[in-house]
């Protein structure tokens, strides 16, 4: 039997508000809002950014996450894996009694019809959602409207025969559901993740090179059967739709340069298609940390956001930049004011930093949170500091 599909939610948005209202609001943080977005308590000043938190796909998506749960009280509900990169919120869902595809013990091919499952905002690939359709499950897809965007544009690569390169990391959901997006639709893919790989693109479209290197090289980053002679030679750019502006404006530039070398400027259009897919919440969310540090002076930044959130890693690539910059995960890892612990940008390890607040006098701090990060959070971090520098 095929999937019943809920795509607009399930009509209990006013039955779950006051629970989300209770689970992700912050009193202090509407109150700073209100006051042009800046707090002040004894030497402490802290400047939020103007946009910041909770993106318009992770609302929607935790909100029909709940309405899930209280339509199908009796059912297993399941996610996928991680409906959004915070764990705070994952670890509410789990509460409830949402189990989670990716955790041990749980499998795909144990579903049936009598199960409930919920598709995250990043969707799923092309295969898993076909897998669960023949087990005839209940599907919540909360898939955001900008990823549906990405796949819109890539689906038009495949059918126009251009090799969809994708600026983004192979190893995020998002990322993957597009890449199969491509296959579905008889195309071929390729994910670059940063300028240094995309040089390796441009030097093969250029030059052409050692086929068999290249292929070991991006082992895992390309469709089966990728050949770089002939996939590379008409290329459409996508964007997982959280990466860095600046970077993927970089990466279309450079490979749009490549195939005016290779094959001139009057074959362009046959050769290279472009179009942004960085979603517009993650764009206002860079564009107001850069904002506020060229309109504030702040002692140092504090990015809060799942460790494997991208746009939250993006967040504090731009802060570090020009900042002491503080990725830190929660609130607990402010840890006293004499110690954080944190990830350093580029790393994947969370480590502690000692000394990492002025110990007297004034301190402004800069503050931002991901796309997936409930204002509670930040909330909590701001009454932290506030301890801290009493
Ligand atoms: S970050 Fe962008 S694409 Fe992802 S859920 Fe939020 S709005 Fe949608």
């Amino acid at each position: 039997m095929p999937s019943l599909i809920f795509r607009k939610g399930l009509d209990l948005k006013h039955a779950v508000a006051g629970m989300l209202a209770d689970n992700y609001h912050s009193d202090i943080v509407e109150r700073i809002k209100a006051e042009d977005y800046t707090y002040r308590a004894d030497r402490l000043t802290v400047h939020l950014a103007r946009e910041f938190g909770f993106c318009y796909g992770v609302d929607r998506a935790v909100d029909y996450a709940y309405q899930t749960r209280e339509r199908f009280p009796d059912r297993a509900v399941f996610l996928t894996g991680e409906i959004i990169h915070n764990p705070h919120v994952n670890d509410k869902l789990r509460a409830m009694g949402i189990r989670f595809l990716s955790d041990a013990g749980e499998r795909v091919d144990a579903l049936g019809p009598d199960d409930v499952v919920i598709l995250p905002a990043f969707g799923v690939t092309v295969a898993l959602l076909e897998s669960l359709d023949r087990r005839g499950c209940t599907l919540i897809d909360t898939t955001c409207g900008s990823v549906l965007n990405v796949w819109k544009n890539v689906r038009r690569y495949a059918e126009g025969g251009f090799t969809s390169m994708i600026h983004g990391k192979v190893w995020h959901e998002e990322t993957q559901a597009t890449a199969s997006q491509a296959v579905q639709y008889g195309g071929r893919y390729l994910v670059a993740f940063d300028r240094e790989e995309t040089q390796l693109v441009c030097d093969y479209i250029r030059r052409g090179g050692d086929r068999a290197a290249f292929l070991e090289r991006f082992e895992n980053a390309l469709a089966r059967g990728f050949d770089p002679d002939i996939d590379l030679q008409r290329i459409g750019l996508a964007n997982q739709t959280t990466m860095l502006m600046s970077e993927s404006l970089e990466i279309g530039d450079m490979i749009r340069q490549a195939m005016i070398d290779r094959y001139g400027a009057e074959s362009l259009d046959a050769r290279y298609q472009a179009f942004d897919t960085i979603c517009s919440a993650t764009q206002d969310r860079q564009d107001a940390v850069v904002a506020l540090l060229r309109d504030q002076v702040v002692d140092l930044m504090i990015v809060i956001g799942g460790y494997n959130s991208s746009n939250t890693a993006n967040l504090a690539r731009i802060c570090a930049a020009s900042r002491p910059t503080f990725h830190i995960a929660d609130p607990d890892c402010l840890t006293s004011r004499d110690e954080i612990r944190h990830r350093p940008i580029g790393t994947k390890t969370e480590v502690s930093t000692a000394g990492w607040l002025p110990a007297q006098g004034p301190v402004t701090i800069g503050l931002t949170s991901g796309a997936s990060t409930p204002d509670n959070l930040v909330g909590a971090a701001i009454a932290r500091l506030t301890a801290f520098c009493a």
